[in-house]
């Protein structure tokens, strides 16, 4: 079998939250410029946090919504198994800075954020009644509290 590039990382090692940027891809091979980029955005140490189910659930329509005031490119947010985190799927190869700023920009508005969460009636989602608005700004804001250079880098002291 083929090894899972995320199962290389050591989990040990790193220090949350970050960004890193997990791979570029091509999607084509007769167009090997048409690429994709692949992102994880960690929210909780591994092994030893993980966000509730139901703030994970709100910051994933959250960012859905939001991140796509911002970019085009965005093909797809989704939430770690291990909840710890997202994958963050670009189309081109976005660097990380750019995707940090980003993410740090709709993380500040969900802080804010005091309207109905999008998405969330029965109709327009699989589980509509597990999302916690309050709970997802607080692990917002304690994203914001590292910053955008600091968390690009995923090996800084704990
Ligand atoms: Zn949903």
């Amino acid at each position: 079998m083929k090894k899972v590039e995320s199962f290389e990382l050591d989990h040990d090692q790193v220090t949350a939250p970050y960004i890193r940027k997990a791979k570029v891809m091509s999607v084509n091979p007769e167009y090997p410029e048409c690429v994709i980029s692949k992102f994880d955005v960690r929210f909780a140490q591994p092994n030893q946090k993980f966000v509730p189910n139901d703030a994970l659930h709100t910051l994933e329509h959250l960012f859905a919504t939001l991140m796509r005031k911002y970019t085009e490119e965005l093909i797809d947010i989704s939430p770690m198994g291990c909840r710890t985190g997202f994958y963050f799927i670009f189309a081109g190869d976005q660097p990380v800075e750019s995707v940090a700023g980003l993410v740090r920009k709709v993380l500040t508005e969900i802080v804010a954020f005091d309207g109905n969460i999008p998405g969330a009636a029965r109709k327009e989602c699989g589980n509509y009644l597990e999302h916690d608005l309050e709970s997802a700004k607080i692990w917002a804001q304690r994203f914001l509290e590292v910053s955008e250079t600091d968390l690009i880098n995923i090996y800084r002291a704990k």
